[in-house]
């Protein structure tokens, strides 16, 4: 069993980054934390950038769930994934000293791709033409067939991805406590033939949202799963729902989403 206090720092090992990150190494071990090479071995996973960081780290390591994830910005700013500086070692290891910290739980969502693969997100899916073609989905929600979307995309996010791409493209931002799925378009083709919801909606946590891709030779869409890109040829369906699976975070008792969201856009 690993013990409680093993620590796992994520970051990209460039020589600027490494030197401060060995500062903060040097700081944890201090404190008594085991810092472990295995990040499987981890109870705490720390990302050191930006973000995107956040995100990578959260997907190498497999979306744990039992284990805390913990956002560090290599910036002079916070970010909505990392609520600590890097150069304030004084209070990243004061708060996990005094325990001056909560923890919260970030929804995600699964992606099964064809009945087989499958991925999460902690962010969004996006499934855009891959050409300069506009490409067609029939929209599901369960089994009802809802619409049939002709456009450049669409992307459904999570409440913590509500506030990246989806709010790029109109949607509403979510408080992470509701769980549940937004569904976005990215510049849906409306006239008299073709007609879309023109909105974004939420999906309850116990709907299910199906895309299945018209085929008519735009069949290769591009597929993002947060910061990356899938390659899959020929795609028929795309299952989304919200997965049981929920990220814990470690954040600072004054630093709700909504203190994230004033900061960032007002
Ligand atoms: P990137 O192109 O460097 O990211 C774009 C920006 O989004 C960065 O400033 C990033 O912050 C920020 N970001 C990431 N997750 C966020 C969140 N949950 N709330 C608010 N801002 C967020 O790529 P990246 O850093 O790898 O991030 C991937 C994300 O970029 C995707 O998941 C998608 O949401 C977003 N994206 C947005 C658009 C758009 O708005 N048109 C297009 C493609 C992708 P950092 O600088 O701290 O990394
Ligand atoms: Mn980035």
């Amino acid at each position: 069993m690993p013990q409680r206090n093993n620590i796992y720092f994520f970051y990209k090992k460039e020589p600027e980054l490494t030197s401060r990150v060995d500062k903060l190494i040097e700081a944890a071990r201090n404190i008594n934390y085991n810092v472990v090479e295995d990040a499987s071995e981890a109870n705490i996973i720390c990302s050191i950038g930006g973000d995107g960081t956040f995100l990578q780290a959260v997907r190498k390591t497999g979306f744990r769930d039992d284990c805390l994830y913990a956002g560090i910005s290599a910036l002079d700013r916070l970010s909505f994934y990392c609520d600590f500086k890097l150069d304030d070692i004084s209070s990243i290891i004061n708060a996990m000293d005094n325990e001056e910290v909560e923890v919260r739980r970030y929804p995600t969502i699964e992606v099964t791709i064809d009945d087989h693969a499958s991925f999460l997100c902690l962010n969004e899916c996006s499934v855009r033409s891959g050409i300069i073609k506009t490409f067609v989905m029939d929209v599901y929600i369960d089994d009802f067939h809802f619409e049939t979307f002709r456009g450049d995309g669409m992307l459904v996010s999570t409440p913590t991805g509500s506030t990246a791409y989806n709010k790029s493209v109109d949607g509403a931002i979510v408080d992470p406590l509701l769980s549940c799925m937004q569904v976005s378009e990215i510049a849906s083709l409306n006239n008299n033939h073709y007609r879309t919801l023109g909105s974004s909606f939420l999906l309850s946590g116990d709907r299910r949202l199906t895309l299945k891709v018209v085929q008519d030779g735009n069949d290769y869409p591009t597929i993002g799963i947060d910061n990356e890109a899938l390659s899959i040829r020929h795609i028929h369906d795309l299952h989304i729902r919200l997965s049981d699976r929920k990220i814990k975070t470690i954040k600072l008792k004054d630093n709700s989403f909504w203190h994230k969201v004033q900061r960032t856009f007002l």
